[in-house]
């Protein structure tokens, strides 16, 4: 089975960042929304297209991995923050999903 890469420049729909693609991420760097196409190998072709919100974010085997909710059909995704990711972000989004973990 071969896969190829696709590097691919986007915008982001959430807030207007100018994503430079590395083939490895389709999740904005700035704000960790992502878009529902299917870039795994395997995988079938989605043709959704719905905003991915990030809902959920833990650190895990010593990486750091974000889930993401589209906001169109509902489908998780989990996905491996990397080093092109502004960590702040990360940290600011673990710190507000276990407030409301914590307030219900
Ligand atoms: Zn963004
Ligand atoms: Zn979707």
């Amino acid at each position: 089975m071969s896969f190829t890469r696709k590097k691919e420049n986007f915008v982001c729909e959430h807030c207007g960042h100018q994503v430079e693609g590395t083939g490895y991420t389709n999740h904005c760097p700035k704000c960790l929304w992502s878009k529902h196409f299917d870039i795994e190998p395997g995988d079938r072709a989605q043709s959704c297209g719905g905003l991915m919100a990030p809902i959920d974010v833990f650190y895990q085997s010593g990486e750091w991995v974000v889930v993401h909710e589209c906001q169109k059909c509902g489908e998780r995704r989990r996905k491996k923050i990397t080093p092109e990711d502004d960590f702040d972000e990360v940290i600011r989004l673990e710190r507000q999903i276990n407030d409301k973990k914590v307030k219900g």
